[in-house]
């Protein structure tokens, strides 16, 4: 366990409860099915993300917010038994966040989120954990919160810092938001949304109309191809290839990915040394089931 600092990745985000049921066929509207027993798996991209870095290796802690519920608790126990700081997860003022989610037998799902407690961390809260956020090397945040609460990380983000920041869901991002990552990770479906119309067809345009609203370098995943990297302070963008794996449950690639990249960045590693590591973070993620479950330690990665 690593509870006290300093961290080597700081991951302010999501905490949700994955409540799985498979079912012969996900439900029309008005119709009832029946299903599978409930699974539980504590999931959402803040905690896979804290839970995936910690069982590489990284100090990491999590700024979070759950409920006084049994969820939160399964949420705190899984963090501390990846062991990462729990110190800046707060408890209470709505329920934890939870998922929804029907899977029929070829892998499609229904999902509904009910943000609860993740929808109450707020600004203050960012604030009132000054400690944590002026001692960490990286920092790295979804859009699983309030953007609000996301703006407010910008805003206080110490010189030293550098800010990881997936956009996933995808929403608009104001522009001094945009210009603080470094780098910008995200997927093709994000990478369309955040660039409408004028997106382009290829990981390169991609990349050349995110650089060009303003992220210092971006990372673009692309599932079993890899990564594609570009960074306004190094020269040509590169393609780094992911490892060829037989994928089982994909679940959770791109919290793997991302946790991995970032600590790699925060040991000073240039980025697409990090994206090398991190392609292969992602693909060993996607040869086990669940999303924490499948997460690699460095063993399993070296041995891939
Ligand atoms: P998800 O939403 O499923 O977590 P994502 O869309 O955010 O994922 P992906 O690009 O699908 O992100 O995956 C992230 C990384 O995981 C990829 O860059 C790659 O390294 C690895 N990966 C994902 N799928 C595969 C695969 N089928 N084979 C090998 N590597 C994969």
């Amino acid at each position: 366990m690593h509870d006290h600092g300093p961290h080597d990745l700081l991951v302010i985000g999501s905490a949700n409860a994955d409540l799985v049921i498979g079912v012969e066929r996900r439900p029309a509207p008005g119709e009832t099915v029946l299903g599978s027993d409930l699974s539980v798996h504590p999931g959402g991209k803040g905690a896979n993300q804290a839970v995936a870095a910690a069982r590489l290796g990284a100090r990491a802690a999590l700024i979070a917010r759950v409920g006084d519920d049994d969820h939160g608790r399964l949420l705190l126990r899984s963090q501390r038994a990846a062991g990462v700081d729990t110190a800046g997860v707060l408890v209470g003022g709505a329920p934890t966040g939870v998922a929804l989610i029907t899977v029929d037998p070829s892998g499609d799902n229904s999902i509904v989120v009910s943000p609860g407690a993740n929808a109450r961390l707020t600004p203050a809260d960012v604030r009132a954990a000054e400690d944590l956020l002026a001692e960490a090397r990286v920092i790295s945040v979804q859009l699983e919160i309030p953007l609000d609460t996301v703006a407010e990380v910008v805003a206080v983000l110490p010189p030293t810092a550098r800010l990881v920041l997936n956009p996933s869901p995808p929403a608009p991002l104001p522009p001094d938001v945009l210009a603080a990552c470094d780098p910008l990770v995200l997927n093709e479906h994000e990478a369309r949304f955040i660039l409408g119309s004028s997106a382009g067809a290829t990981p390169e345009e991609w990349a050349a109309g995110l650089l060009a609203i303003g992220p210092r370098s971006v990372v673009i995943t692309l599932g079993a191809q890899g990564a594609f990297v570009a960074d306004t302070r190094t020269g040509a963008p590169v393609h780094v290839p992911s490892p060829r794996v037989e994928a089982v449950d994909t679940t959770g690639a791109g919290d793997a990915f991302t946790a991995a990249l970032a600590w790699r960045i925060g040991l000073g590693e240039p980025l697409a040394t990090a994206a090398a590591f991190a392609v292969r973070v992602g693909a060993a993620a996607v040869t086990g089931q669940g999303a924490q479950e499948s997460f690699p330690t460095a063993e399993e990665v070296a041995a891939l």
